[in-house]
């Protein structure tokens, strides 16, 4: 099983698909990716091997085109290794905003999270342990502060869920109200960040990375890290690395 994302300047999907070729070896059930586009985020699921969601994508190559990523082979141990329970799973934000999110590890809390999380009206479509984090941080994400930094709220809601979350994950999260943004965590399962110019590359292990940069950092437990690539016109501004040691902020996840 394992992760890759991406932000930068090249497109994301033929550079993610790479990856999660290159992380077959640890083995998997199933794979899929997430691209952020100009039109909204665009998903792709298969069971079986990358190539098959290799031929999903390259068959509507203009529909997956987008400098934003996230990609997931799975090895499942929650819900059978079905289309429907193939990462990345998604949440829906208060205003309407989606959030994407591809888990490795076992959410060990996870029921009491997804009875809460029905209750607030989220609709469960898989049977996943992960699906209950893609929910919480949807429901977190408007609860921050008017004050907070807007261009470091899915930061913030990353971290404010994984306090609520017992058990191990590495994961990569995107939402389409900020389009050049990757947040990237973990706690008990491997994920590193590469840095190239003008874009990050996150990946469980080197493999993944090296073919980009060889510089690359590897994130701490509870760590949460903000990844937005630029300079690009209108969002350079926020472009950089940020991370944050949460553990520090409060309450121990
Ligand atoms: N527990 C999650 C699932 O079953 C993630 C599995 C994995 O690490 O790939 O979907």
């Amino acid at each position: 099983c394992g992760i890759v994302a991406y932000v930068g300047n090249k497109q994301a999907a033929p550079l993610l698909v790479e990856g999660l070729k290159r992380l077959e070896y640890r083995g998997y059930d199933s794979a899929g990716v997430a691209i952020t586009t100009p039109q909204g985020v665009e998903y792709a699921r298969s069971v079986g091997r990358v190539s098959v969601l290799e031929d999903l994508i390259t068959a509507e190559p203009d529909r997956y085109r987008g400098t934003l990523g996230i990609a997931h082979t799975r090895w499942a141990t929650h819900g059978e290794p079905t289309e429907q329970n193939a990462h990345p799973h998604t949440g829906t934000t208060k205003s309407g905003h989606t959030i994407s999110l591809v888990h490795n590890g076992i959410i060990e809390n996870y029921r009491a999270l997804r009875t809460y999380l029905e209750g607030k009206g989220h609709v469960f479509t898989s049977q996943t342990d992960t699906e209950v984090l893609a929910k919480l941080i949807a429901e977190l994400y408007e609860s921050a502060p008017e004050s907070d930094n807007a261009s470091a709220a899915l930061e913030t809601a990353v971290q404010t869920a994984l306090r609520e979350v017992t058990g191990a994950y590495a994961i990569a999260v995107t939402c389409t109200n900020e389009p050049h943004t990757l947040v990237a965590a973990r706690k008990g399962s491997p994920l590193m960040i590469g840095v190239a110019e003008n874009a990050y590359v996150v990946a469980s292990d080197p493999s993944a990375i090296v073919a980009h940069t060889t510089q690359a950092i590897t994130l701490d437990d509870y760590q949460v890290a903000r990844l937005c690539a630029g300079p690009v016109d209108g969002w350079g501004q926020n472009a950089g690395i940020d991370i944050a040691a949460a553990k520090a902020t409060g309450k121990p996840w």
